[in-house]
């Protein structure tokens, strides 16, 4: 059940859902992406239910939409698998900060955002933690301002390798059978360990294993890159370390978009 695409969709998210049916069908498991846009009621009894991630406006639109609908939560309290990017993920905490001020989220996640001082913009390179379910490192490009915290209901998806995440060092959330992350690229193109992970929670059981070199390729090439570089290149002090040239192109990038709110 893809959860308003159009609205909450930034970087290739919708690409999680395709990921998922590919990986779905080729173990021989009917699939189909259920796209539910603003304005229609988001149907109970999907499987698997995918929130993108999207700019302030757009994000408080969706956040007053699914607390009205609340699908969401009656999905969310008998255990259904979700995945959660980025705004969608802070739409399921508590509250969050958007451009105009603070939002208040459906409450299903033991999570709050406010906003941090700069963008986090770039990879992220995440330790799953122990506990997460024998995931290896996982990978993905952040785009956001917001900085979560995690409440004691909430346990982080992993520890931030590269990058910003949550912003305390922590990346991301699972509760219940819900995984939060700040992954776009989409998060399981570049790992399909979780999308296998959401998979298995479904059918009970770890899908087969599948053959899939172009999926290790492109994890082999976004990790030696993320890896090959200094730390000080992580967004919080990106300023400080790129070469002038990168530097001017953002500024003009701010001045063209006045602060996106992506
Ligand atoms: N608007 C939110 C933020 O900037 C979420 C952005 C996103 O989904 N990429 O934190």
């Amino acid at each position: 059940m893809h959860v308003y695409p159009t609205v909450l969709g930034l970087y290739g998210d919708r690409g999680n859902a395709l990921v998922l049916r590919s990986r779905a069908e080729r173990r021989d498991l009917p699939a189909e992406i259920v796209s539910i846009e603003p304005g229609e009621p988001v149907p109970a009894g999907g499987d698997i239910y995918l929130l993108g991630g999207g700019e302030d406006l757009a994000q408080t639109t969706a956040a007053e939409l699914l607390r009205a609908d609340d699908t969401m939560r009656q999905v969310i309290e008998a255990n259904g698998v979700v995945l959660a990017v980025c705004a969608g993920m802070q739409i399921l905490g508590h509250q969050f900060r958007a451009a105009r001020g603070l939002v208040p989220g459906l409450g299903l996640l033991d999570v709050t955002t406010d906003a941090g001082a700069t963008r986090a913009v770039g990879e992220l390179l995440v330790a799953p933690d122990e506990a997460s379910f024998g995931l290896p490192a996982l990978t993905g490009y952040e785009n956001h301002r917001g900085r979560t915290t995690l409440g004691p209901h909430a346990r982080p998806l992993g520890r931030v390798d590269h990058g910003v995440g949550n912003g305390d060092g922590t990346e991301g959330v699972v509760q219940r059978r819900v995984v939060g992350t700040y992954m776009h690229g989409p998060a399981l193109a570049r790992n399909p360990a979780l999308a296998d992970l959401l998979l298995g929670w479904v059918i009970g059981h770890a899908p087969a294993p599948l053959a899939d070199p172009t999926a290790v390729a492109l994890r082999k090439e976004r990790l030696l890159t993320v890896r090959s570089r200094p730390a000080a290149s992580s967004p919080e002090n990106r300023t400080m370390s790129r070469p002038a040239t990168v530097a001017r192109l953002r500024i003009r990038f701010r001045s063209r978009d006045s602060d996106p709110g992506a």
